[in-house]
């Protein structure tokens, strides 16, 4: 290869770590890239299940297994893959160390299970790279003030490898894994999803806020905020994946860009509630305070001075939501607590609905045409989520992904026209 030699910081998740051979293939990319002249950083998840299995035997252990130690049990997976690799680029002729979080001076805020990062120290990394090492480092974990291991929530191996190309002034963050870049919907329940070449920060951080987990919704903030180039792709076949860009270089964006999903929601609906100011805050406040995340928020005015309250919160976070609440209802003398796990939120995106009218009635529509019944709204300048039951789930992202035509490549004249 005759191109000039880069920095480039690679990140390859479980299912591309997940045996013996895959590890081998992923050493095998990392010493083509190495004998191309380029400098290499990997990062690594867990293989694929793992965290999965580790985080059940916590639950198993312990119902409420404490947050530290969750976190030194749940960051273990990681420390395997690195050394794995780092073995097999050994044995490959090229040379490289494995490090834990702490070993190259990611430091966290201390919120267990849902740190951020707040540095990293580059002198290690630099000094090893100038050395002519490839370092490999655990994704998902960082250390505190204290000296607690923390990790970076599900998915969060992806924040770490666009801070260390942040903190190194990477040519290119690429994120590798098992789709060969980000698709219009998820390609496992939309056959006819297609591949962007290209999607901006501000869409990529929407979609994976609202729960497509190819990238970790931090990570997406970061590369954002630091300008760092990043690219989603396969870990197994050659292609020029999806890079995430500031602004788009076509004329002009499409309406819609992209459906997410997430599947792991819940509603509880407080009713009967006296209508008086403060009343919102003294059911949301111990929520907060648990801390419970909130996503949607829906207040309706009824009759004779009561009110109707109903929000969203994480599946997991369900049964503690309605313990808290049902507190606060006899508090309030509220009439009635009642919830629903079963539900899922789809959503659309696209910068393109700025400047359109009329996007959120076509969903309603295609919905409704569905027989999909939609149980709460939400909507910002980018992005319309309808919450429906769960079982509707992907029929939903389907009918969406039809009605907007997302499994059609736009041409050029009809961008512009
Ligand atoms: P890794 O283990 O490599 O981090 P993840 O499972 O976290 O991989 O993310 C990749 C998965 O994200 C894909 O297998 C795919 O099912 C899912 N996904 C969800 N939405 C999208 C999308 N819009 N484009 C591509 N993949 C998506
Ligand atoms: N292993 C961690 C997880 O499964 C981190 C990651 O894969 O990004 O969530
Ligand atoms: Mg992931």
């Amino acid at each position: 290869m005759t191109s000039p030699a880069r920095t480039i910081v690679q990140k390859y998740g479980g299912t591309s770590v997940g045996s013996v051979e895959r590890i081998q293939a992923v050493a095998e990319r990392v010493l083509a890239l190495r004998s191309a002249g380029h400098r290499v950083v990997v990062v690594l998840s867990a293989m694929s299940g793992e965290t999965n299995r580790l985080e059940e035997l916590g639950r198993n252990i312990s119902p409420r297994p404490a947050g530290r130690e969750m976190d030194v049990l749940l960051s273990s997976g990681e420390q395997v893959t690195v050394a794995l690799l780092s073995m097999a680029l050994i044995d490959k002729g090229i040379q490289a160390r494995s490090y834990l979080g702490d070993q190259v001076c990611i430091r966290t805020d201390g919120n267990f299970g849902r740190a951020r990062i707040e540095s990293i120290d580059t002198d290690q990394l630099t000094g090893d790279l100038e050395a002519g090492i490839t370092p490999v480092i655990a994704g998902f974990q960082g250390v505190d003030r204290d000296g607690n291991l923390n990790t970076l929530g599900r998915g969060g191996s992806d924040t770490t490898a666009v801070a260390i190309a942040a903190a190194l002034g990477a040519d290119e963050c690429q994120i590798c894994t098992d789709v060969d870049g980000v698709y219009t919907a998820d390609p496992r329940i939309v056959d006819g999803a297609r591949r962007l070449e290209q999607i901006t920060f501000e869409e990529m951080l929407e979609l994976a806020s609202l729960g497509s987990k190819v990238l970790h919704p931090r990570s997406v903030e970061f590369a954002g905020k630091y300008k760092v180039p990043l690219r989603v792709l396969s870990s197994f076949e050659e292609g020029p994946g999806t890079l995430i860009t500031i602004e788009k270089t076509t004329m002009e964006q499409p309406i819609v860009s992209g459906i997410a999903y997430a599947r792991d929601e819940a509603k509880i609906t407080m009713s009967g509630v006296p209508d008086v100011p403060g009343v919102a805050s003294k059911i949301l406040g111990p929520i907060g305070s648990a801390p419970i995340e909130v996503d949607m928020i829906v207040q309706n005015t009824g009759a004779d001075g009561l009110t109707d309250f109903t929000f969203t919160v994480k599946r997991n976070d369900y049964e503690n939501a309605l313990t808290i609440l049902e507190k606060v209802r006899e508090q309030l003398g509220a009439r009635d607590l009642s919830g629903d796990n079963k539900i899922a939120k789809v959503s659309v995106v696209g910068v393109g609905m700025r400047s359109h009218a009329g996007v959120a009635t076509r969903l309603f529509d295609a919905l409704a045409a569905e027989n999909i019944n939609i149980q709460m709204i939400a909507t910002s300048e980018i992005k319309i989520s309808v919450v429906v039951n769960e079982k509707y789930l992907e029929l939903a992202v389907r009918c969406a992904h039809d009605e907007f035509d997302l499994g059609t490549e736009v041409v050029e004249e009809e961008r512009i026209s």
